[in-house]
């Protein structure tokens, strides 16, 4: 079909990615940073060039779990602030310095050691206080927070540069994010030095940006999900902004075959072919990172066309049924996240494009688009779409 395609890969549209940091910047408040969440080889979609187009783009600043992220991000480009999320081990201190990192801290333990590791190496250590509003992970709990950012103000060799906090339930639980932000609110009044130290005050994730009222003390935002495209919750700014998907997940037909009804499908024989089938075995399976929760729930697109997953995803081969696709033939596409086109004979209602959303997606697998993204294995090839015209 496509002399560019693979046995399963992924295609990343990075004028998408460009597209989408764009209407969200416009969709907030000039004033308010951007914090490009690119953790976890920035979610599936590859670090570098990723990284690259989002610098291009305007990002002001990058988040990342680890120090090694960090590193590989700072290989990128200089100049960009990169905040290290997750805890730094007393192992990967050094790093900090070396690659001119911004940790996060939320323990006088911390505090202690990056001061003397800033005094040892005669340089302040970047960090950004973490307050914990009600996520019960990393952070101090906001209503012990201010001793901590005393202590943090008061130390020579720590260069303090933000504080924030993360919100639980953002994409769920509208009423507990306005309490976690209301938490926080509080500490940062508690907070009189605050005026004076041009910190980055942030709180929100991609689903939080719907509730970022414009005059509030924040001056950041931390957005992850939505800059690849996926809205994680329906509100109203979200919904303004329509991103678009930048990643599209696909495989190919290995073989077509024609089984009896009551044949069995698959490990386990978790279906029962209920009628002479045709079936497509795929040539990707959870070695690429098609959940075993797809079997027997997802759909792929095949020739524009929706055709269910039969019996257990395995290892490297899934089995599809296309009996209701005749045309069906080996080599052709089978799209698990992603759009195709609709052919002439099966448009119906004007339609000319069928898409599986990463959300839709993730439902049938009980699973959540970050972990599906996060899911997609080294052994699928990224192919990056990198021109700015549609
Ligand atoms: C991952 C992460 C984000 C980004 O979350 P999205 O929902 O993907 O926008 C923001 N802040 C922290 C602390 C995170 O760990």
């Amino acid at each position: 079909m496509n002399g560019s395609t693979h046995r399963c890969w992924a295609e990343i549209d990075l004028a998408a990615l460009e597209r989408n940091l764009g209407k969200i910047r416009a969709a907030l408040p000039s004033h308010i940073r951007y914090v490009a969440v690119v953790k976890a080889d920035a979610y599936g979609h590859g670090m570098p060039q990723t990284v690259a187009r989002l610098m291009q783009s305007g990002a002001d600043a990058f988040a990342v779990a680890n120090v090694y992220e960090a590193a590989e991000l700072r290989e990128i480009g200089s100049g960009w602030p990169i905040l290290v999320l997750g805890a730094v081990l007393p192992e990967e201190e050094a790093h900090l310095l070396h690659y001119d990192l911004v940790a996060t801290v939320s323990t006088a333990e911390e505090v202690e050691r990056l001061d003397k590791l800033g005094r040892k190496h005669k340089r302040p250590v970047r960090v950004h206080l973490k307050v914990d509003t009600g996520m019960g992970r990393l952070g101090i709990w906001h209503t012990e927070a201010r001793p901590l950012f005393e202590r943090i103000v008061a130390a020579k060799n720590i260069a303090l540069e933000g504080v924030f906090t993360h919100f639980s339930s953002a994409d769920s639980d509208p009423d507990y994010t306005l309490l976690q932000r209301r938490r926080f609110l509080q500490l940062l009044d508690k907070l009189p030095e605050l005026a004076d130290q041009r910190l980055l005050i942030h709180a929100d994730n991609s689903a939080g940006l719907d509730t970022l009222a414009p005059d509030s003390p924040f001056n950041a935002v931390r957005v992850g999900l939505l800059q690849f495209g996926h809205a994680p919750y329906r509100g109203s700014l979200l919904d303004r902004i329509k991103p678009e998907p930048v990643l599209s997940f696909h495989a190919r037909i290995g073989i077509v075959k024609e089984l009896p009804s009551g044949v069995p499908i698959s490990y386990s024989q978790t279906h029962k072919l209920r009628r002479r089938s045709q079936l497509a075995v795929l040539t990707a399976g959870y070695g690429d990172g098609i959940p075993t929760t797809a079997s027997n729930r997802a759909s792929v697109l095949i020739r524009g066309r929706r055709c269910p997953v039969l019996g257990r995803v395995t290892m490297d081969q899934t089995i599809v049924d296309v009996t209701d696709l005749p045309e069906a033939a080996p080599g052709d596409i089978a799209t698990m996240i992603g759009a195709q086109a609709v052919t002439i004979e099966h448009q119906k209602d004007g339609e000319t494009h069928e898409r599986i959303t990463v959300e839709e997606f993730a439902y049938w697998c009980d699973n959540i688009p970050w972990e599906i993204f996060c899911s997609i294995t080294k052994r699928v090839p990224r192919q990056y779409k990198t021109t700015r015209d549609q």
